[in-house]
């Protein structure tokens, strides 16, 4: 008998031309996930099955989060054709229960000797025989043993809910425009949960933003490197621009201006390194700058579509999406954005298009030449698999 673990997909992958591309990126990203606790993956049959680990609890957690994968259940092994060693696990794993309970069998195998029923009936007696706090009830049950009999026999209680999503490669590649705050480190998820590659973009405004300021963007981006797997951040150096603007433009428009160079600079970089869409954490009427207008003028000056999968989403939504999936601490710690520098006392919230970007033209022929720099000034650092590999080291507590 063995520990091992049944890996559910979704049927959706089952269907069409894409499948081998998209179970091969699936079981890919499973082996990867396992690697570090010694797993052997391999699929059979609609599932993948992963055994050999050498922390099976920890494995299956990890491996649930691979994008694609609707749930992990950890399942003792043995062989069919040794029933009683089938009721004896079965005892086992219900030794340390109390309440009600049912067993559900299913055999893929329609010659083994028991039939459903009859696996539910015979095991079920014995696990009750056995344990005199439990009881059957088939309706409600506060514990189902699965008995499954394909090729071996496997028995499992319960399952870890997987992310859902696509394996993670198959939809192509994004540019997040990664802010320090709650909401950018959420819809880059969602986006990547879609099967799409991440890199990210940080503006940032040093001395006005400190370094520790631009470490928790890293240490956002190192997070999301858990699901992601590998993401290059560019950290753009955008003070100078920033002080054009100031200087420049109108004040009520300070923050479109910025915003329309964030997209500018974002897109340049986006296709220098070959992504597809630019992804942004705005949810309609949040802030000034997340009216329609103030989105249509950000809008205008991109090429490349820009996604907003929060657009829709309460505040304490992306809260709880960011607390389960671990940037809201994080995110939470008190350290200033760029946007939060020179924000204007009146900012436009229904700007005209005419407008803001006559407004931007006062920057004149400059302006060219600031964008390139950001783009050609930007810093780049790398995150694999929650591991910082390249980039500065997080400054300690120490810094004033
Ligand atoms: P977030 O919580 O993601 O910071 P927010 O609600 O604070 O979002 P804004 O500050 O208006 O909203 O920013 C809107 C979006 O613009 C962000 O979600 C992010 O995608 C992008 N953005 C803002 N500031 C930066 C920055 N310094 N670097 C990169 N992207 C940024
Ligand atoms: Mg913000």
């Amino acid at each position: 008998m063995r520990e091992i673990l049944l890996v559910r997909f979704g049927e959706v992958y089952l269907k069409g031309l894409n499948r081998p591309l998209f179970m091969r990126a699936l079981v890919d990203r499973v082996r990867h996930a396992a690697e570090p606790f010694g797993g052997h993956v391999w699929l059979k049959d609609s599932r993948i099955y992963v055994s050999d680990m050498n922390d099976t609890q920890a494995c299956a957690r990890r491996v649930a989060q691979v994008f694609g994968i609707h749930s992990v259940s950890i399942a003792k092994e043995m062989e069919k054709a040794d029933f009683e060693a089938v009721c004896q696990a079965a005892i086992e794993m219900m030794a340390d229960k109390s309440g009600s309970f049912k067993v559900r069998a299913s055999r893929s195998d329609k010659k083994y000797p028991y039939d459903s029923p009859q696996i539910n009936e015979i095991v079920g007696g014995r696990v009750l025989e056995a344990n005199p706090n439990l009881h059957v009830d088939v309706k409600n049950p506060d514990y189902t043993l699965v008995v499954e009999i394909r090729e071996k026999a496997t028995l499992h209680i319960g399952r870890i809910e997987g992310a859902g999503g696509m394996p993670m490669g198959t939809a192509g590649k994004a540019c997040l425009l990664l802010s320090g705050g709650i909401d950018s480190p959420v819809a880059g998820y969602m986006i990547a949960r879609r099967g799409v590659r991440l890199m990210a973009v940080h503006f940032h405004s040093f001395p006005y933003t400190s370094e520790r300021a631009r470490d928790k963007v890293i240490e956002l981006a190192r997070i999301l490197s858990t699901y992601c797997g590998k993401i290059d951040l560019f950290i753009v150096p955008f003070t100078e621009m920033q002080m054009k603007i100031h200087q420049h433009c109108p004040e009520e428009m300070t923050t479109l201006i910025m915003r329309r160079q964030m997209m500018r600079i974002a897109e340049r970089l986006a296709l220098r390194e070959r992504a597809q869409a630019l992804v942004t954490g705005e949810s309609l009427g949040q802030v000034a700058s997340q009216t329609m207008e103030a989105i249509a003028s950000t809008d205008d000056v991109a090429t490349l579509s820009i996604f907003r999968p929060l657009i829709g989403f309460d505040k304490i939504d992306i809260i709880n999406y960011a607390e389960k999936i671990g940037t809201y601490e994080t995110s939470s710690l008190p350290y200033e954005d760029c946007c939060t520098v020179f924000t204007p006392k009146h900012p436009l919230t229904r700007p005209k298009l005419e407008d803001v970007r006559e407004g931007e033209s006062r920057l004149g022929e400059e302006m060219e030449t600031m964008l390139q720099a950001c783009v050609d000034g930007a810093e780049k650092v790398i995150v694999e698999d929650g591991v910082l590999v390249k980039g500065p080291k997080p400054e300690g507590e120490a810094e004033g």
